[in-house]
Protein backbone atom coordinates (compact mmCIF):
# COMPACT_ATOMS: atom_id res chain seq x y z
CA UNK A 1 0.00 0.00 0.00
CA UNK A 2 1.07 3.42 -0.75
CA UNK A 3 0.58 6.31 0.76
CA UNK A 4 2.87 9.07 -0.59
CA UNK A 5 1.43 12.43 -0.57
CA UNK A 6 -1.29 11.65 2.04
CA UNK A 7 -1.86 13.51 5.10
CA UNK A 8 -3.04 11.45 7.50
CA UNK A 9 -4.61 12.33 11.53
CA UNK A 10 -4.44 9.71 13.81
CA UNK A 11 -5.67 10.42 17.78
CA UNK A 12 -3.99 8.90 20.22
CA UNK A 13 -1.07 8.02 18.81
CA UNK A 14 1.56 8.83 21.44
CA UNK A 15 1.09 4.90 22.66
CA UNK A 16 -0.29 1.85 22.10
CA UNK A 17 -2.59 0.81 18.76
CA UNK A 18 -2.43 4.63 17.51
CA UNK A 19 1.48 4.67 17.81
CA UNK A 20 1.84 1.87 15.78
CA UNK A 21 -1.25 2.77 13.13
CA UNK A 22 1.25 6.36 12.67
CA UNK A 23 4.44 4.34 12.26
CA UNK A 24 3.13 2.03 9.27
CA UNK A 25 1.83 4.65 7.83
CA UNK A 26 4.44 6.61 7.78
CA UNK A 27 6.45 3.34 6.41
CA UNK A 28 3.82 3.34 3.82
CA UNK A 29 4.60 7.04 2.38
CA UNK A 30 2.04 8.64 3.97
CA UNK A 31 2.70 12.08 6.38
CA UNK A 32 1.39 10.97 9.53
CA UNK A 33 -0.10 13.71 12.51
CA UNK A 34 0.72 12.56 15.95
CA UNK A 35 -2.11 13.52 18.54
CA UNK A 36 -2.09 13.15 22.08
CA UNK A 37 -2.65 15.45 25.08
CA UNK A 38 1.07 14.69 26.29
CA UNK A 39 2.99 16.51 23.51
CA UNK A 40 6.60 15.36 24.46
CA UNK A 41 5.50 11.83 23.80
CA UNK A 42 3.69 13.18 20.88
CA UNK A 43 6.74 14.97 19.69
CA UNK A 44 8.76 11.24 20.72
CA UNK A 45 6.62 9.18 17.94
CA UNK A 46 7.19 12.18 15.21
CA UNK A 47 10.73 11.49 15.83
CA UNK A 48 10.68 7.86 15.87
CA UNK A 49 9.02 8.02 12.83
CA UNK A 50 11.41 11.00 11.48
CA UNK A 51 14.81 8.88 12.13
CA UNK A 52 13.55 5.86 10.14
CA UNK A 53 13.23 8.80 7.03
CA UNK A 54 9.20 8.83 7.19
CA UNK A 55 7.29 12.42 7.45
CA UNK A 56 5.15 13.07 10.47
CA UNK A 57 4.19 16.36 12.67
CA UNK A 58 2.92 16.26 16.78
CA UNK A 59 0.90 18.27 18.63
CA UNK A 60 -0.70 18.14 21.86
CA UNK A 61 -4.13 18.00 21.80
CA UNK A 62 -7.12 17.04 23.97
CA UNK A 63 -9.86 15.61 21.58
CA UNK A 64 -12.87 16.55 24.42
CA UNK A 65 -11.99 20.09 23.70
CA UNK A 66 -14.28 21.62 20.69
CA UNK A 67 -11.88 24.58 20.75
CA UNK A 68 -8.39 22.68 20.46
CA UNK A 69 -9.62 20.45 18.50
CA UNK A 70 -10.43 23.08 15.83
CA UNK A 71 -7.53 24.96 16.18
CA UNK A 72 -5.04 21.64 15.71
CA UNK A 73 -7.07 20.85 12.60
CA UNK A 74 -6.50 24.64 11.36
CA UNK A 75 -2.89 24.49 11.98
CA UNK A 76 -2.59 21.06 9.75
CA UNK A 77 -4.95 22.14 7.20
CA UNK A 78 -2.61 25.53 6.97
CA UNK A 79 0.58 23.61 7.02
CA UNK A 80 -0.89 20.68 3.94
CA UNK A 81 -2.97 21.27 1.13
CA UNK A 82 -5.68 18.85 3.23
CA UNK A 83 -6.49 15.55 5.27
CA UNK A 84 -6.63 12.81 3.45
CA UNK A 85 -7.24 9.91 6.48
CA UNK A 86 -8.80 10.32 9.65
CA UNK A 87 -8.27 7.78 12.22
CA UNK A 88 -10.51 8.30 15.47
CA UNK A 89 -8.14 5.86 17.76
CA UNK A 90 -7.97 7.92 21.14
CA UNK A 91 -9.66 6.25 23.67
CA UNK A 92 -10.04 5.32 27.62
CA UNK A 93 -11.50 2.67 29.96
CA UNK A 94 -13.31 3.30 33.70
CA UNK A 95 -14.36 0.16 34.60
CA UNK A 96 -16.52 -0.60 37.17
CA UNK A 97 -19.96 -2.81 37.76
CA UNK A 98 -23.29 -0.36 36.77
CA UNK A 99 -24.57 -0.15 40.36
CA UNK A 100 -20.66 1.14 41.48
CA UNK A 101 -19.74 2.97 38.23
CA UNK A 102 -19.76 7.01 39.26
CA UNK A 103 -21.32 9.40 36.93
CA UNK A 104 -17.72 11.28 36.39
CA UNK A 105 -16.46 7.84 35.06
CA UNK A 106 -19.21 7.77 32.89
CA UNK A 107 -19.53 10.79 31.65
CA UNK A 108 -15.23 10.56 31.16
CA UNK A 109 -15.42 7.72 29.38
CA UNK A 110 -18.89 8.78 26.67
CA UNK A 111 -16.38 12.16 26.30
CA UNK A 112 -13.31 11.19 24.95
CA UNK A 113 -14.69 8.21 23.59
CA UNK A 114 -17.70 9.67 21.49
CA UNK A 115 -17.66 13.17 21.78
CA UNK A 116 -14.00 12.88 20.60
CA UNK A 117 -14.83 11.45 18.01
CA UNK A 118 -17.64 13.83 17.00
CA UNK A 119 -14.95 16.83 17.18
CA UNK A 120 -12.33 15.17 15.14
CA UNK A 121 -15.08 13.98 12.66
CA UNK A 122 -16.95 17.15 12.53
CA UNK A 123 -13.78 19.47 11.67
CA UNK A 124 -11.99 17.28 9.63
CA UNK A 125 -14.69 16.81 6.83
CA UNK A 126 -15.74 19.93 6.76
CA UNK A 127 -11.95 19.88 4.62
CA UNK A 128 -13.13 16.46 3.49
CA UNK A 129 -16.01 17.67 1.99
CA UNK A 130 -14.30 20.57 0.14
CA UNK A 131 -11.56 18.17 -1.41
CA UNK A 132 -14.88 15.66 -2.23
CA UNK A 133 -12.40 12.75 -0.78
CA UNK A 134 -11.77 11.12 2.13
CA UNK A 135 -11.20 8.29 4.58
CA UNK A 136 -12.68 8.35 7.95
CA UNK A 137 -11.61 5.08 10.61
CA UNK A 138 -13.20 4.96 13.70
CA UNK A 139 -11.80 2.70 16.45
CA UNK A 140 -14.36 0.77 18.09
CA UNK A 141 -14.28 -2.37 20.11
CA UNK A 142 -15.50 -5.85 20.18
CA UNK A 143 -16.88 -5.25 23.80
CA UNK A 144 -19.22 -2.57 21.66
CA UNK A 145 -20.62 -5.39 19.76
CA UNK A 146 -20.81 -7.88 22.26
CA UNK A 147 -20.70 -5.75 25.58
CA UNK A 148 -19.21 -6.79 29.04
CA UNK A 149 -20.00 -6.71 32.68
CA UNK A 150 -17.70 -3.99 34.30
CA UNK A 151 -17.56 -1.75 30.80
CA UNK A 152 -21.26 -0.51 30.40
CA UNK A 153 -19.55 2.92 29.87
CA UNK A 154 -16.74 1.70 27.65
CA UNK A 155 -19.86 -0.61 25.41
CA UNK A 156 -21.87 2.31 24.98
CA UNK A 157 -19.42 4.11 23.88
CA UNK A 158 -17.93 1.77 21.43
CA UNK A 159 -21.49 0.72 20.76
CA UNK A 160 -22.71 4.56 19.38
CA UNK A 161 -19.15 4.92 17.42
CA UNK A 162 -20.58 1.97 14.93
CA UNK A 163 -23.92 4.00 14.62
CA UNK A 164 -21.74 7.31 14.34
CA UNK A 165 -19.89 5.26 11.45
CA UNK A 166 -22.85 3.86 9.87
CA UNK A 167 -24.11 7.52 9.44
CA UNK A 168 -21.47 9.38 8.53
CA UNK A 169 -20.87 6.95 5.70
CA UNK A 170 -24.73 7.31 5.09
CA UNK A 171 -24.30 10.97 4.85
CA UNK A 172 -21.03 11.37 2.95
CA UNK A 173 -21.30 8.67 0.38
CA UNK A 174 -22.63 10.92 -2.01
CA UNK A 175 -19.29 13.14 -1.51
CA UNK A 176 -16.34 10.72 -1.86
CA UNK A 177 -16.09 10.46 1.84
CA UNK A 178 -16.23 6.64 3.31
CA UNK A 179 -16.55 6.19 7.16
CA UNK A 180 -15.69 2.91 8.65
CA UNK A 181 -14.87 1.08 11.80
CA UNK A 182 -12.24 -1.25 13.18
CA UNK A 183 -13.31 -3.30 16.17
CA UNK A 184 -10.35 -4.75 18.15
CA UNK A 185 -10.47 -7.98 20.47
CA UNK A 186 -7.89 -8.18 23.34
CA UNK A 187 -4.72 -6.28 22.18
CA UNK A 188 -1.83 -6.01 24.05
CA UNK A 189 -1.05 -2.38 24.65
CA UNK A 190 -1.13 0.04 28.06
CA UNK A 191 -4.91 -0.60 28.38
CA UNK A 192 -5.13 -4.09 28.99
CA UNK A 193 -1.85 -4.02 30.70
CA UNK A 194 -4.17 -3.79 34.10
CA UNK A 195 -5.76 -7.07 33.52
CA UNK A 196 -4.95 -9.75 35.80
CA UNK A 197 -3.39 -12.76 34.65
CA UNK A 198 -6.09 -14.67 35.51
CA UNK A 199 -8.67 -12.67 33.51
CA UNK A 200 -5.73 -12.84 30.69
CA UNK A 201 -5.57 -17.00 31.03
CA UNK A 202 -9.66 -17.23 30.53
CA UNK A 203 -9.58 -14.94 28.09
CA UNK A 204 -7.48 -16.65 26.06
CA UNK A 205 -9.56 -19.37 25.98
CA UNK A 206 -11.86 -18.06 24.13
CA UNK A 207 -9.84 -16.72 21.27
CA UNK A 208 -9.90 -19.54 18.72
CA UNK A 209 -6.78 -17.88 17.00
CA UNK A 210 -4.93 -18.99 20.53
CA UNK A 211 -3.18 -15.62 20.61
CA UNK A 212 -3.61 -12.14 22.04
CA UNK A 213 -3.91 -9.91 19.26
CA UNK A 214 -1.25 -6.88 18.90
CA UNK A 215 -1.27 -3.06 17.65
CA UNK A 216 0.09 -4.74 14.70
CA UNK A 217 -2.93 -6.60 13.63
CA UNK A 218 -5.05 -3.54 14.15
CA UNK A 219 -3.02 -1.11 12.39
CA UNK A 220 -3.01 -3.56 8.64
CA UNK A 221 -7.09 -3.50 8.88
CA UNK A 222 -6.93 0.78 9.14
CA UNK A 223 -4.20 0.30 6.30
CA UNK A 224 -6.47 -1.86 4.38
CA UNK A 225 -9.43 0.36 4.63
CA UNK A 226 -7.35 3.58 4.23
CA UNK A 227 -5.91 2.30 0.85
CA UNK A 228 -7.88 2.49 -2.88
CA UNK A 229 -8.18 -1.56 -1.94
CA UNK A 230 -11.17 -0.38 0.54
CA UNK A 231 -12.65 2.38 -2.50
CA UNK A 232 -16.28 0.68 -2.43
CA UNK A 233 -16.54 -0.65 1.44
CA UNK A 234 -18.25 2.15 3.54
CA UNK A 235 -20.18 1.85 6.77
CA UNK A 236 -18.97 -1.40 8.09
CA UNK A 237 -16.85 -2.43 10.81
CA UNK A 238 -13.67 -4.86 10.91
CA UNK A 239 -13.27 -7.01 13.81
CA UNK A 240 -9.31 -7.84 14.72
CA UNK A 241 -10.18 -10.19 17.41
CA UNK A 242 -8.68 -13.76 16.73
CA UNK A 243 -12.04 -14.78 16.36
CA UNK A 244 -13.06 -14.32 19.92
CA UNK A 245 -16.42 -12.97 19.25
CA UNK A 246 -17.79 -15.67 16.11
P1 LIG B 1 -3.66 3.19 25.25
O1 LIG B 1 -4.17 3.48 26.60
O2 LIG B 1 -2.40 2.41 25.09
O3 LIG B 1 -3.51 4.56 24.40
C1 LIG B 1 -4.56 5.46 24.36
C2 LIG B 1 -4.17 6.64 23.50
O4 LIG B 1 -5.26 7.59 23.52
C3 LIG B 1 -2.93 7.36 24.00
O5 LIG B 1 -2.14 7.76 22.90
C4 LIG B 1 -3.52 8.59 24.71
O6 LIG B 1 -2.59 9.63 24.60
C5 LIG B 1 -4.75 8.86 23.87
N1 LIG B 1 -5.77 9.64 24.57
C6 LIG B 1 -6.48 9.31 25.67
N2 LIG B 1 -7.30 10.30 26.01
C7 LIG B 1 -7.12 11.29 25.12
C8 LIG B 1 -7.68 12.59 24.94
N3 LIG B 1 -8.61 13.07 25.77
N4 LIG B 1 -7.24 13.34 23.90
C9 LIG B 1 -6.28 12.88 23.06
N5 LIG B 1 -5.73 11.65 23.17
C10 LIG B 1 -6.14 10.88 24.19
O7 LIG B 1 -4.87 2.47 24.50
P2 LIG B 1 -4.88 1.42 23.29
O8 LIG B 1 -3.79 1.72 22.35
O9 LIG B 1 -5.01 0.08 23.86
O10 LIG B 1 -6.28 1.79 22.63
C11 LIG B 1 -6.41 2.58 21.47
C12 LIG B 1 -7.86 2.52 20.99
O11 LIG B 1 -8.20 1.17 20.71
C13 LIG B 1 -8.86 3.00 22.05
O12 LIG B 1 -9.92 3.69 21.41
C14 LIG B 1 -9.37 1.70 22.65
O13 LIG B 1 -10.65 1.84 23.20
C15 LIG B 1 -9.36 0.80 21.43
N6 LIG B 1 -9.33 -0.62 21.74
C16 LIG B 1 -8.28 -1.16 22.43
C17 LIG B 1 -8.28 -2.51 22.73
C18 LIG B 1 -7.17 -3.18 23.47
O14 LIG B 1 -7.32 -4.38 23.75
N7 LIG B 1 -6.07 -2.51 23.79
C19 LIG B 1 -9.39 -3.37 22.31
C20 LIG B 1 -10.43 -2.69 21.59
C21 LIG B 1 -10.39 -1.37 21.32
P3 LIG B 1 -2.27 10.71 25.74
O15 LIG B 1 -2.22 9.98 27.03
O16 LIG B 1 -0.98 11.33 25.28
O17 LIG B 1 -3.39 11.68 25.64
Amino acid sequence: MDFKGKTIVVTGSTRGIGREIAIQFAQAGGNVMVIGRDGERAAQVRDEIAAANGQADAFACDVTNAENVVEIVNKILDKHKGIDILVNNAGITKDNLLLRMSETDWDEVMTVNLKGVFHFSKVVSKAMLRAKKGKIINISSIIGIVGNAGQANYAASKAGIIGFTKSLAKEFASRGITANAVAPGYIETDMTAQLKTSAQEDLLKDIPLGKFGTANDVAGACLFLASELADYITGQTIVVDGGMAI
